[in-house]
């Protein structure tokens, strides 16, 4: 077993760099969500792995939005402000499979950059809806065109309108983040019991060049043991990458293959990971099945309650293959970069069931039915309806100055789904609903709804009308925006009204009642790095 050489001023140097702008870690109160970045668990595997060894992991879906990638994206930002590449207000824009860009978004957000995030149709929809979530831009790439497709736009657009380009795979920012913090973090908890196998994949190699040359600088006995998908080894082969003078690839490694392994092994190698190549820091390569990646986060979950991504399963897959051939007491750390949440349309959820399993229907049907009440259900007398909100109903339904009229609650889906669909379409129109705080005092809004419940002998909301007539709940407004109904029932009307088309319109009805979509289509997705 080796122990960690971590002296004295090693951990004072650890000290002093938490408090570098780059990662400004406070304890308790946080001046930003910034300063939650980095500092994240590492946790013993008690269930999945060998009982001869200690196997740990490090979780960096404990950073703020989730993934290793925050580290990364707070150094860059930062030191191209320091540089004077940055200026205030200016756009970035970056190349990512997803992670990279959700980093970029949370910082831009908190410092006031505009963001544009490049990326490949084939990644997850989940991050691209993430990104705009959090107010990013999305520009999508043909899956063909690969990582090497989607860094040329990044750079073509970049160029074309004097943006700051992160160059995330060869910006030195990325390495000495980790450098700097995750490798210190690691030497700090291992200082006590010491670490023999650090194992970690590479995406664009930030993590293990800033890590392997943190490790071998004070603790040259860990070994490094790189992960690669098992179809796409690219950095433990022989043949070199081509570069531009500026380090980027030139073109795809001939050994390069699709891999389901998202935020893994691009179709190239990125500077950071080939440096660290170059530099002698890699003990072992140690290849990783697809398939394998995506049963061991499965096993995470399922026995030691860590929920990750892919990466972080074949990280994890590769720590085991390791764990057969070391000596018995050998202490190996996997990194898991990422949360599992952001995959949940890849194939990682594909065998996952919505809909209740033959085994979940037959615990249902195992509860034992309500029991009959043997006393008659006593009749609950009818609540009387008043003039006003008869009159209310009336004159809302015939209003000529708003002849869209939507009755419906504030946050019922299907009242939503009618909502999206007129705003879409450019129809003004009028919502009443009663559940709203307006007509809350003395049960206004309960006395309305009986009163249209009574007017229209429909008993259920919404309920739609247009000129003075009752078109149905949201499936038949729907229907009609479908068959032309609507637009006919519109342009009628007193002072006409010109909507929009739009597609599908029953696809604006709440998901879970749609039909089943077709099955996913996003596998052997090209994994390249985020
Ligand atoms: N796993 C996932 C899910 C990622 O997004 C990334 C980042 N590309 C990695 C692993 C690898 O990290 P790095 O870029 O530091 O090599």
């Amino acid at each position: 077993m080796s122990n960690l050489l971590v002296e004295k001023t090693q951990v004072q140097e650890t000290r002093s760099a938490r408090s570098t702008p780059d990662i400004a870690r406070s304890e308790g109160r946080k001046a930003s969500i910034l300063e939650a970045i980095g500092e994240t668990p590492v946790v013993r595997l008690n269930h999945v792995g060998p009982a001869h060894v200690e196997l740990y992991a490090k979780l960096e879906a404990f950073n703020p939005m989730g993934s290793v990638k925050d580290r990364l994206a707070l150094a860059v930002i930062e030191a191209a402000e320091k540089s004077g590449e940055l200026l205030p207000g200016q756009t970035v824009i970056e190349a990512t499979s997803g992670n990279t860009g959700i980093g970029l978004a949370m910082v831009c957000a908190q410092k006031g950059y505009p963001l544009v995030i490049v990326m490949a149709e084939n990644f997850s929809v989940e991050r691209r809806k993430l990104l705009r979530f959090l107010g990013a831009k999305v520009i999508l790439t043909p899956a063909a065109e690969r990582g090497t497709g989607t860094f040329r736009t990044a750079e073509q657009l970049a160029e074309k309108h004097g943006w700051f380009f992160c160059r995330q795979f060869e910006n030195q920012a990325n390495a000495d983040i980790h450098r700097r913090t995750t490798g210190q973090e690691i030497l700090n908890d291992f200082q006590d019991i010491g670490l023999d196998y650090w194992v970690t994949g590479f995406g664009t190699g930030g993590t293990l060049n800033g890590v392997a040359r943190a490790l071998k600088a004070s603790s040259p006995e860990t070994k490094i043991v790189v992960a690669e998908p098992e179809n796409s080894q690219i950095l433990n082969s022989s043949i070199p990458q081509l570069r531009r003078p500026d380090g980027a690839a030139a073109r795809s490694h001939p050994n390069s293959r699709a891999h389901p392994i998202q935020g893994w092994s691009p179709d190239y190698i990125p500077k950071l990971a080939g440096d660290v190549h170059d530099a002698g820091l890699i003990d072992f390569f140690q290849p990783v099945s697809g398939a394998d990646a995506l049963k061991i986060s499965q096993e995470l979950a399922r026995r030691e309650g860590i929920f990750c991504g892919p990466s972080g399963g074949a990280t994890v897959a590769a720590a085991l293959h390791l764990a057969s051939k070391v000596p018995p007491g050998s202490t190996i750390l996997a990194m898991i970069p990422d949360t599992g949440e952001r995959y949940l349309s890849t194939p990682l959820f594909e065998r996952i069931a919505v809909d209740m399993t033959e085994e979940e229907k037959e615990i249902a049907a195992s509860a034992p039915p309500p029991a009959k009440s043997k006393s008659r259900p006593e009749k609950s007398k009818p609540i009387a309806i008043s003039g006003a909100a008869r009159s209310f109903v009336r004159s809302a339904i015939h209003d000529p100055e708003a002849p869209v009229v939507m009755f419906g609650f504030e946050w019922c889906e299907f009242c939503w789904s009618v909502r999206r669909l007129f705003e879409d379409a450019g129809i003004p129109f009028k919502a009443i609903d009663v559940d709203s705080t307006d007509f809350r005092a003395d049960d206004r809004g309960g006395d309305i709804l009986r009163a249209l419940f009574d007017e229209t002998g429909m008993r259920t909301v919404p309920q739609v009308f247009v000129g003075g007539e009752l078109i149905g709940g949201a499936t038949e407004v729907l229907a009609s925006a479908g068959n032309g109904m609507l637009s006919k029932r519109l342009v009628g009307l007193a002072k006409p009204i010109h909507a929009c088309t739009v597609n599908d319109p029953m696809g604006y009805l709440p998901t879970w009642v749609r039909k089943p979509s077709a099955p996913n289509t996003v596998r052997g997705a090209n994994g390249s790095a985020s």
